[in-house]
């Protein structure tokens, strides 16, 4: 039976270079092959032509590089690219390249599927298959990059962990990746260009606390009230709003970095004066500015957009309270690229 061969990219560049010195060369050869694996992002061995052959075969016989697959890529009308990746054991995920006048942000996926029930959103109706490895969410980050760079004649400006998936429950491979992603050994890009976004995962808020993480923090929050966000999100029955205020107050005291919320206004469900009284309440336990979001569509008509007077009503009220409040409208909706249309539908 053939033994099952090692991801050579789990390996720190300290084990690498153990394993060079293990295998009578120089432990300086395994910097060299770590600078081919994240920095140059070398999808065989054939490609690191500073290793000798001999090395690089040795390699072979050891290591495979799980790279991942661009199998198709979509552009919307608004510029938006919804890329659908093949990962090595043949599960796909989805990420976006979003562009605007100025920036150009990559949207990556940290699960395949998800394991929470948002109501409201299409990646809620799979399955969670598995958690993304660090390399994964890595090269989801160079494929836009490279779009990015062909295609609007730039780097990759930014990033958000708003793709398929619930980072905060894949806590350490998002950390790693995101460690490779602001390394000058990966990517070399500011922490604070990254923005990692959750349904609410209390406990796991206050560890990236307590760890000191330097990207931003944004939570989907919906409904300030238990009882509309337990209908609409059924995990917050779980970790209700009471443990999520206390670990943002926690994470702002630790960070001091401003909350990010998320906030879409759906018809005969949070359109009313006292959600946005519970929401205006809210925000004032930690620092922080809400997104209003527009929602699109999944499919069966059980949610609506509400009214524009309503999101007008949010808007004023907010600011009339001190908040900064910005309405967001949606890209790549036409190829199912938008927040919450992530079902690798094609
Ligand atoms: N699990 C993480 C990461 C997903 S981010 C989180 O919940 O934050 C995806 C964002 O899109 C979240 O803010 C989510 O609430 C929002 N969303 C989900 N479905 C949506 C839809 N149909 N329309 C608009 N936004 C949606």
């Amino acid at each position: 039976m053939e033994i099952k061969k090692k991801d050579i990219r789990a390996l720190t560049k300290e084990q690498l270079r153990a394993f060079f010195a293990d295998h009578g060369d120089k432990a300086f050869r395994g910097n060299q092959v770590y600078e081919w694996l994240w920095q140059k992002s070398a999808h065989s061995f054939d490609a690191m032509t500073n290793i000798s052959k001999e090395t690089r075969s040795m390699l072979e016989e050891n290591f495979v590089i799980n790279h991942i697959k661009v199998d198709q890529m979509q552009r919307s009308s608004d510029g938006t690219i919804k890329n659908a990746v093949r990962l090595h054991d043949d599960l796909v995920v989805e990420s976006v390249l979003i562009p605007t006048d100025t920036r150009t942000t990559a949207c990556v996926s940290s699960q395949v599927g998800c394991s929470l029930d948002c109501r409201f959103c299409a990646t809620s109706r799979l399955k969670r298959m598995r958690n993304l490895n660090p390399d994964e969410i890595y090269d989801q980050v160079v494929a836009i990059d490279n779009e990015s760079r062909l295609y609007f004649d730039r780097p990759l400006s930014n990033i958000v962990f708003m793709g398929m998936g619930e980072p905060l429950m894949n806590y350490n491979n998002v950390l790693k990746a995101i460690d490779k992603i602001t390394s000058p050994e990966g990517l070399g890009m500011s922490p604070k260009r990254i923005i990692v976004s959750t349904s609410g995962v209390p406990k796991m808020i206050k560890k990236m606390a307590d760890e000191e993480v330097k990207f931003g923090l944004a939570v989907s929050l919906h409904s300030a009230i238990d009882e509309v966000r337990t209908s609409i999100m059924p995990f917050n029955a779980t970790f209700p709003l009471k443990d999520l205020r206390e670990s943002l107050e926690y994470w702002y005291n630790k960070t001091k970095n401003r909350i990010t919320y998320e906030y879409v206004v759906w018809e005969g469900i949070n359109d009313t004066k006292d959600a946005v009284e519970a929401l205006v309440k809210f925000c004032k336990f930690a620092p922080s500015k809400v997104n209003l979001i527009e929602y699109n569509p999944i499919d069966d008509g059980e949610f609506q957009q509400a009214s524009n007077a309503a999101i007008a009503m949010y808007k004023n009220t907010l600011e009339r309270n001190g908040i900064t409040v910005t309405v967001r409208r949606s890209r790549g909706k036409d190829i199912d690229a938008a927040c919450g249309q992530l079902a690798n539908k094609s």
